[in-house]
């Protein structure tokens, strides 16, 4: 494939994924050649401690489309897949997961909602298999996002996505540190649509995702799209230091009502007071300091990944 530009671009970040490329590309190829439309496959290995990347290179020679862009190292899921965006040449553009939990054969019906004219193909998990506790956890993220950032989808979390390059293009000129594309993408498109999509078990190996991985994805989410987490600090800041006030004027109201002796034991209840202030203190400088932190790498302007080396 040199000089023409394909029609659609498969982005597929792995990390460690050694284990699962062969049975991937098994089933990926045949679906892309049963496709009328040309295409390319641009794999990104995510500084993989593994054989990812040799497996990438041996699958290359016998696979005449596949673009290999390995990372200088680990820089996670969503900044693999902007590098991918960034070297990829297709007019629509389709990331996946290396592990087969989105299976290859739905792509078709990304790529007929494209010739419908649908410029972002999102996806809805149906009978997603991962533990109950990601099922929960996804449910209430999906809800919380939709209610603050105001951003309507489903399911933020299915990575099976169409992009068209406009899309792309917005999301690679607009490069936050940090960045969720699932969401971002809904801020360039004009014509979303939604569609389900079949779930599967990951096909070998383990989630890259830790639960302190999962935490810093929801932070990105959160902190990313809306203020909201912000102004509601200000609130219960504010409730807080009301609540403050009304307990002091009771502790004077009883103190004078119940004489000096009651006022020994509601040394406690100050103490009580006085953690759940600083608590809460806590709890918003940790917030603030989300926000600030994000701030300091937007302002450094770092990129959000290194590329190595890009085999074609
Ligand atoms: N991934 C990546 N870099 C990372 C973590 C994950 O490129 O730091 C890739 C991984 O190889 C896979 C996809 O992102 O193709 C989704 O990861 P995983 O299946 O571990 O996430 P889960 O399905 O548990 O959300
Ligand atoms: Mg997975």
């Amino acid at each position: 494939m040199t000089g023409q530009n394909p029609d659609v671009s498969i982005v597929i970040p792995m990390y460690n994924e050694e284990q699962n490329i062969h049975a991937l590309f098994q089933r990926l190829f045949p679906v892309l050649s049963s496709l009328s439309e040309s295409w390319e496959v641009v794999c990104i290995n995510d500084g993989s401690s593994d054989r990812t990347l040799e497996i990438l290179l041996a699958e290359q020679k016998a696979r005449p489309g596949l673009m290999v862009v390995d990372l200088a190292r680990n820089f996670g899921q969503h900044a693999a897949v902007m590098a991918g965006f960034s070297r990829s040449r297709g007019r629509w553009i389709i990331t996946m997961d290396a592990d087969l939990q989105n299976p290859p054969e739905e792509i078709p019906a990304i790529m007929d909602c494209f010739r419908k004219g649908h410029d972002l193909v999102g996806t809805v998990r149906m009978g997603r298999q991962d533990t109950a506790f990601r099922k929960w956890a996804s449910r209430i993220t999906n809800r919380l996002i939709t209610r603050i950032s105001g951003i309507k989808l489903q399911d933020f979390g299915c990575m099976l996505r169409g992009y068209s390059r406009d899309v792309v293009n917005g999301i690679l000129e607009n490069p936050e540190y940090r960045t969720f594309i699932p969401a971002l993408a809904t801020f360039f498109a004009h014509n979303p649509v939604e569609i389900p999509v079949r779930h599967e078990d990951r096909a070998a190996g383990d989630s890259k995702y830790s639960l302190l991985k999962l935490f810093g994805l929801q932070l990105d989410l959160m902190t990313g799209f809306s203020m909201w987490p912000l102004r509601i600090l200000f609130f219960v800041g504010m409730g807080l230091a009301i609540t403050g006030i009304l307990l002091a004027f009771s502790l004077v109201a009883l103190r004078i009502m119940f004489g000096p002796g009651w006022a020994a034991q509601g040394v406690f209840t100050l103490f009580a007071a006085l953690f759940f202030f600083v608590g809460a203190q806590f709890f918003a400088l940790g917030l603030l300091g989300e926000y600030i932190g994000r701030i300091f790498q937007a302002v450094r302007k770092r990129p959000s990944f290194l590329v190595g080396k890009v085999y074609v």
